[in-house]
């Protein structure tokens, strides 16, 4: 048995990931995959609530992401990389986890909220949507997991599925409603109350200056853009400054790029204080060097994928092992869960081919 503290995150495989989902969560994951036992969810049948008749790009998207993740420093050997919809436990307990939560609860989350605005969904989306926000809950909770590092706009998220737990050791496993977050488990609750952790950079803003860096958006840089590419994107950021002795503030978006992705520390300092003060320093000169930085950053990255470019064969042994690892534990929580609930009548067995 082990005794690290046991993360879970993921991401939806709807296209490469940027340089938001890199510094929002998966950095943080690969400085925690020793620490941690790391469990990484490709979560592709919530793709399926919005793009059902994209099959074809889930699937070759949910490929890409392991090669990203690859890419990015994961290691499949310590972390666990799986596919949501090879973990049926994960839909069971959603079942279930719906019974705990009241329909008006769910429908207040305001990422879902967001989303829906965002995608342009108005009134018609599926039911499937919104019960994915329940299914997220599952996501966590199946793997029993202390903490959860992932961008600000998935706080609502976790806090439902704080609830969740909360609701379930008090109904099913006689824990005090007074009980602290962090006793739950000591005090005989199936499941842990999960914190998220987020990390330096919850919401990284995109290239048009305003927005969260978002695929949707058209305004992401991807793990795979070249140094061109990175460049022209970054030269569309729109400060609003007009001239280089015009003092600016470091607080816009160009500065959080500065700080998030130059590393020498000294420089940033300088650049602060130059622009600060209007001290003959032009918009385009940064994005110059924050371009620079960036293209350094995902050099190494663009290097490790092309080992597994063309190799199918290797990412899905990746993912079935991780498969065979995630329902070894969630098939455990289930269990657990059942009978806390009262409906373990027996034991049962997964059988693999
Ligand atoms: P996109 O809109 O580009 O598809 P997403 O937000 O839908 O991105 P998810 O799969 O939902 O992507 O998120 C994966 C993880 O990456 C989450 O933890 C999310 O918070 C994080 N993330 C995504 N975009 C950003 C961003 N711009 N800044 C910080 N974190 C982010
Ligand atoms: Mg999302």
């Amino acid at each position: 048995m082990t005794t690290k503290p046991r993360i879970l995150t993921g991401d939806t495989p709807t296209g490469q990931l940027h340089l938001g989902h890199y510094v929002g969560s998966v950095k943080r994951r690969v400085e925690l995959q020793d620490s941690h036992e790391c469990y990484f969810i490709l979560a592709n049948i919530h793709a399926y609530t919005t793009r059902v008749d994209k099959s074809d790009e889930i699937r070759r998207d949910s490929l890409e992401i392991v090669r990203d993740y690859l890419a990015m420093g994961i290691d499949p050997k310590k972390a666990v990389i799986f596919l949501q919809t090879e973990v049926p436990a994960i839909f069971e307990l959603t079942f279930l986890f719906a019974m705990l939560l009241p329909f008006n609860r769910v429908m207040r989350n305001p990422t879902l909220k967001d989303e829906i605005k965002v995608k342009g969904l108005g009134e018609n989306y599926s039911f499937g949507f919104p019960l994915y926000a329940v299914g997220q809950t599952a996501d966590i909770l199946a793997f029993r997991a202390h903490s959860v590092p992932v961008g600000e706009d998935q706080v609502p998220h976790l806090e439902l599925t704080r609830e969740v737990a909360r609701k379930f050791n008090q109904l099913f496993c006689n824990v005090d409603e007074h009980a602290d977050d962090a006793d739950h488990e000591k005090l005989g609750g199936v499941f842990p109350v999960p914190v998220a952790d987020v990390g330096k950079v919850g919401r990284l803003i995109g290239t048009d200056g305003v927005n969260k860096m978002s695929k949707s958006l058209n305004n992401a840089i991807f793990i795979s853009d070249t140094p061109k590419q990175v460049k022209k994107k970054l030269g569309q950021l729109y400060t609003g400054r007009q001239s280089m002795t015009e003092p600016g503030d470091i607080h816009n978006a160009l500065f959080q790029y500065v700080r998030t992705f130059i590393p020498d520390e000294a420089r940033v300092a300088e650049l602060e204080r130059a622009y600060a003060a209007g001290d003959n320093i032009g918009d385009g000169h940064i994005k110059v060097e924050v371009a620079q930085a960036i293209s350094e950053l995902l050099a190494p990255m663009q290097e490790r994928r092309k080992q597994f470019e063309d190799d199918d064969d290797t990412i899905i042994d990746i993912l079935k092992d991780g498969c065979a690892r995630a329902n070894a534990l969630t098939e455990q929580t289930l269990a657990m869960a059942k009978d806390a609930a009262g409906y373990g009548f027996f034991k049962r067995a997964l059988c693999y081919e």
